[in-house]
């Protein structure tokens, strides 16, 4: 049972790659890490609303470099994609992919990198944000107050 499980999956995973793997290539190609020996790759498949499991990349180019793709439209369109945020912060949600133990991988390859710069700067405003939305909110209601004597 399980052995006819994992063929058809495996089966539509390989469809799947038939159709994504020429996109990929392209997206290797533009940050030109192809062919480079130091370069590591990790993929997941990650079940988002389309019906085809989204598959998202990472790609360390050197000790300092950490690259992300992922097939979704967010991706497609230059915006903020939560899969790959996802991974990078262990939440394994929608997971297909049996390589759980490769998260913890992608997140070590995070250290020291541009992408942890960037995300320690946005995770500061987030959380700067969440402290100010918090203090508008007080405000309004003194607002509110104010006006009712
Ligand atoms: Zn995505």
């Amino acid at each position: 049972m399980y052995s006819w499980y994992f063929y058809s999956k495996q089966n539509i995973t390989n469809h799947w790659r038939e159709i994504f793997d020429p996109a990929a290539q392209i997206f290797l190609n533009s940050i030109g890490i192809n062919g480079r020996q130091s370069m590591q790759k990790i993929s997941f498949e990650v079940q988002g609303s389309a019906s085809e499991p989204y598959d998202v990349v990472f790609v360390k180019r050197s000790d300092t470099n950490l690259s992300a793709y992922c097939s979704c439209p967010a991706w497609e369109n230059g915006q903020y994609c939560k899969h790959r945020f996802n991974i990078l912060d262990g939440i394994t949600k929608g997971f297909v992919s049996n390589n759980l133990n490769d998260v913890k991988i992608v997140q070590s390859w995070l250290a020291a990198t541009d992408v942890e710069e960037a995300l320690i700067k946005m995770r500061k405003l987030e959380a700067e944000a969440a402290k100010i939305k918090k203090e508008l909110s007080v405000a309004k209601k003194e607002v509110a107050k104010a006006m009712r004597a």
